[in-house]
């Protein structure tokens, strides 16, 4: 997975001041690689038994939804409020300045559903931990959350003590 970095760019200072964005769009153009990633998570959470795969809008999606289809599971997308057009149930979460709000389709989970949340970036976990109690308010069992990255330095693994919680590349 080492080689993956490479095809991650940092763009400093976007969307802000201080903050690094990783930037996975070059990524996105090489087929070999992306498909090495996909098919890294599929032969390690096959053992999880998924039949959800949940993931966050927008670049959880990207992710999301090739490795549903291998795991050969459901996708369900999370997204911020008043996008998903039927019933939804919401989790507010804190950001560094604020709160913000996710949706989820309230049909989207049974009780029982096994299932793995993904993303591209575990920054500090607020989002991923919301996600979680999306999941578990409909009687899902969060079996595991992978990421591409994770950025160690802000600790996100904090919030999500008791999963199993997995990164491809580590910053
Ligand atoms: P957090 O809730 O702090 O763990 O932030 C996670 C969400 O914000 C993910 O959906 C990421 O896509 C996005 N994110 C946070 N930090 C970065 C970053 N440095 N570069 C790209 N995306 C980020």
């Amino acid at each position: 997975m080492k080689n993956i970095k490479k095809h991650i760019k940092d763009v400093p200072d976007f969307p802000k001041k201080g903050i690094i964005f990783k930037d996975i769009t070059p990524l996105l153009l090489e087929p070999a690689a992306l498909g090495k990633v996909i098919d890294a998570w599929v032969k390690d959470l096959k053992k999880f038994k998924i039949n959800k795969v949940v993931a966050m809008e927008s670049r959880g999606f990207l992710f999301g939804v090739p490795v549903a289809l291998k795991l050969k599971a459901g996708f369900v997308p999370v997204r911020k409020p008043g996008k998903l057009p039927r019933k939804t149930i919401s989790q507010s979460f804190s950001l560094e300045y604020g709160k913000d709000k996710l949706e989820m389709h309230r049909d989207a989970i049974k009780s029982g559903d096994r299932v793995l949340i993904i993303d591209d970036v575990l920054a500090t976990g607020g989002t991923a931990e919301a996600v979680t109690k999306l999941v578990e308010k409909l009687g899902g069992k969060v079996k595991s959350l992978a990421f591409l990255m994770e950025l160690s330095f802000l600790n996100g693994r904090d919030k999500l003590k008791g999963y199993d919680v997995r990164a491809h590349i580590k910053y």
